[in-house]
């Protein structure tokens, strides 16, 4: 039994600490939000009321928080509360230089720190079948994968830290790029008349084919069962997609890598997630470019 520390108890950290609660591992919690770690005592979390003190004595502490400069603050805090030398998992999207320097500072206290973004979503994160994708020393990957293995499916090593937030983000922006492309083709398909079912059985098993739209078709009663079924609720949020494809595009600035699409996907969702449909699920932007 592991003591482990969990900070932030939103949609997808109110999921996640659950099922290692119920592994048998003894897990305090804190968010900002005390509401959200009261509807928890319930499944048997501890109650923290500071980071100072979720900080102390713990084997393992996870975050799992809306962004870089607040992860930023709070490991900063946690580094500088902690008595002994807990391993640090960080489940956040954010900004893959972020990730480096706060491995950087964790490394100079001799504290092990993973870089671990998840994809699944918060259904993921209920059913214990997130994909874990790492980044960090592996010795510590494989320490850790078995306790990732409680909340995931599926945990892969990537590479030295930044590699878990990288992979992530480059299977997040082709995710956009290709929900746009069923987006503009089914559209187009609508205009010149096309019963959209039969080009779905068609596009499905030919070279068209690909995740978007085979297992999340965003036209109704068209596919399996996706958030255009239920009015495009969400899902994975198309402010989601926003934040994580303004990501990618400061990661291609550092890298130096050319993204003419993810640019242009990154336009779109910001446009969308500032608008009206900000809260639907991703893949009504083919609302938005039916209505361009
Ligand atoms: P959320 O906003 O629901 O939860 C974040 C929680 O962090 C909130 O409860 C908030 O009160 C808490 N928080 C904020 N500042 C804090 C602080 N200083 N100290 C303690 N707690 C603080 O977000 P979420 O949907 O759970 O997403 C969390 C992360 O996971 C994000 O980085 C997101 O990009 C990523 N993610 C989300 C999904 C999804 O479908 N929701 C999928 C994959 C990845």
């Amino acid at each position: 039994m592991k003591k482990i520390g969990f900070i932030g108890l939103g949609n997808m950290g109110s999921k996640m600490c659950v099922h290692l609660i119920k592994a048998g591992h003894d897990v305090s919690g804190y968010d900002i939000n005390e509401k959200l770690t009261d509807e928890l005592l319930g499944h048997g979390i501890k109650k923290e009321i500071s980071i100072s003190s979720i900080a102390k004595n713990k084997d393992i502490i996870f975050t799992m928080l809306p962004n870089g400069s607040i992860v930023d603050e709070v490991l900063k805090n946690v580094l500088s509360n902690t008595i002994n030398k807990p391993i640090i998992i960080d489940c956040s999207t954010i900004e893959v230089d972020k990730s480096k320097e706060l491995y950087k500072l964790a490394l100079y206290q001799k504290i092990s720190l993973l870089d671990a973004p998840v994809s699944g979503g918060t259904i993921g994160a209920k059913n214990g079948t997130l994909t874990f994708m790492v980044g960090g020393d592996q010795s510590t990957f494989n320490e850790m994968s078995p306790i990732l293995n409680i909340m995931g499916s599926k945990s892969v090593y990537c590479g030295e830290t930044g590699s878990g937030q990288a992979t992530k983000l480059c299977n997040n922006m082709l995710l956009a790029i290709t929900m746009i492309g069923v987006a503009e083709s089914f559209n187009m398909a609508k205009k010149l008349k096309l019963d959209l079912s039969i080009l779905f059985d068609v596009v499905s098993t030919a070279t068209g084919s690909c995740w978007a739209v085979n297992n999340y078709c965003p036209i109704p009663n068209v596919g399996p069962l996706s958030p255009a079924d239920n009015n495009f609720l969400p899902g994975f949020s198309a402010k989601l997609m926003a934040k994580d494809l303004n990501l990618a595009v400061d990661a291609a600035k550092t890298s130096n890598s050319n993204i003419g699409f993810g640019e242009k996907a990154k336009e779109l969702f910001t446009k969308m997630s500032e608008g009206n449909n900000g809260d639907k699920d991703f893949s009504a932007i083919i609302e938005e470019i039916y209505n361009y």
